[in-house]
């Protein structure tokens, strides 16, 4: 009754009107930094830096894989690789592969991006935070293409075909120790979606390990949970890294509990770190829990890490009724004075030339290349 007494126009807009956008949180910058601590966003293979940084430097790379995670890290000595997965449909784990091709030098065939016969250059350390698609799809592929010595898993087995085939590229590949936060059975065997597949060399590892990754550099880990949990993300392996002066938290998709807002009490993962860690997850960049969902990054745990650059990794692939990051979390890593970089700015708005992958998927072309000098 009372829309009747209304102007037809003001009755569209009252009825028709969208919800509204958040405010965005800060222009995104290209690149910037305070001279210890520098970003730029790389957006084709040329804008990778192609050399190893210099001894005392190191790189952090936020791959943009579209819906997933796969965080590079460089120094002159070794490389690290943190997850390397994407839900997109018809996924492209070639997409790592390329840029991994663009950072370190081709390797392997020519499933490997650039083809470069006879040559297969090293990755020391893989780490999958947990057995999700989104962050272990292109893994078996890069155990094809590259050598890597040491594959840290938590563990937790997911009951999947792509779980099964990361674990035979595992069983098979030489040269490489594989650990879990679980208990090695003594068959060294793993059942996986109707396969039993061998592991030769299999190591298991705990909370408080530290591993060195070259001068300079080391990671810890701070949480390896033992048995297997029904969320496998409650099993992320958590790790703080020290790049010369420099800290890093990489937590995969470890959670507070459910899908709340940023100022509610933490619980479950990040509530263990906060109580069992709390001075060894203060890092100077994190990467964002789970996508940047409200399922993790409690304002108390953000508080915690004090980060000055967050790294949120996200695509248009909704996880359950959602499309990540949530604003509220980047609400809240901007009101803690945190710069935001996000590999999905450009997502559907990707240049197909020049992007790194040659793919036409989501996403490919909000890359960061992150630099620690000394
Ligand atoms: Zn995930």
């Amino acid at each position: 009754m009372v829309l009747r007494s209304l102007p037809l126009a003001l009755i569209l807009a009252l009825t028709a009107c969208p919800a509204p956008r958040p405010p965005p949180v800060k222009p995104l910058p290209p690149s910037g930094g305070d001279g210890k601590i520098t970003w730029a966003h790389a957006s084709t293979a040329a804008e990778v830096p192609s050399t190893p940084p210099t001894p005392g430097t190191f790189r952090v790379h936020l791959i943009d894989v579209g819906t997933g995670l796969a965080v590079l890290i460089q120094g002159a000595d070794f490389a690290m690789l943190y997850d390397a997965g994407t839900n997109d449909k018809d996924e492209r784990p070639s997409r790592v592969t390329a840029y991994l091709a663009a950072a370190l030098g081709p390797s392997g065939d020519e499933l490997c991006g650039e083809a470069a016969p006879g040559t297969r250059r090293t990755i020391e350390n893989v780490v999958l935070s947990h057995p999700h698609f989104d962050h272990a799809s292109a893994l078996d592929l890069v155990l094809h293409c590259y050598e890597v010595h040491q594959f840290w898993d938590s563990g937790r087995v997911n009951e999947t075909v792509f779980y099964r085939e990361l674990l035979a590229a595992i069983g098979k590949a030489t040269q490489l120790t594989y650990h879990t936060a679980v208990d090695v059975p003594a068959s060294h065997e793993v059942a996986v979606k109707g396969m039993t597949i061998h592991i030769p060399v299999w190591e298991t590892f705990h909370e408080g390990d530290e591993v060195q990754l070259g001068e300079g550099a080391k990671f810890t880990i701070l949480h390896a949970e033992g048995k297997p949990l029904k969320d496998p993300n409650q099993n992320s392996v958590v790790l703080a890294v020290q790049l010369g002066t420099t800290r890093m938290l990489l937590v995969g998709d470890a959670e507070s509990g459910e899908r709340r807002d940023p100022s509610y009490g933490v619980g479950d993962v990040e509530e263990f770190l906060i109580d069992h860690h709390k001075q060894d997850i203060r890092a100077d960049i994190l990467q964002v829990g789970h996508h940047g969902s409200k399922t993790s990054s409690r304002r108390d745990f953000l508080a915690a890490v004090h980060a000055q650059l967050a790294l949120v990794s996200s695509g248009p692939k909704r996880y359950g009724k959602t499309t990540l990051p949530d604003h509220e979390v980047l609400e809240e890593l901007a009101a803690q004075g945190a710069t935001i970089l996000r590999t999905d700015e450009h997502d559907g708005a990707c240049p197909t030339t020049g992007r790194i992958g040659g793919d036409d998927g989501p996403g490919g072309c909000d890359s960061w290349v992150i630099t620690i000098r000394p």
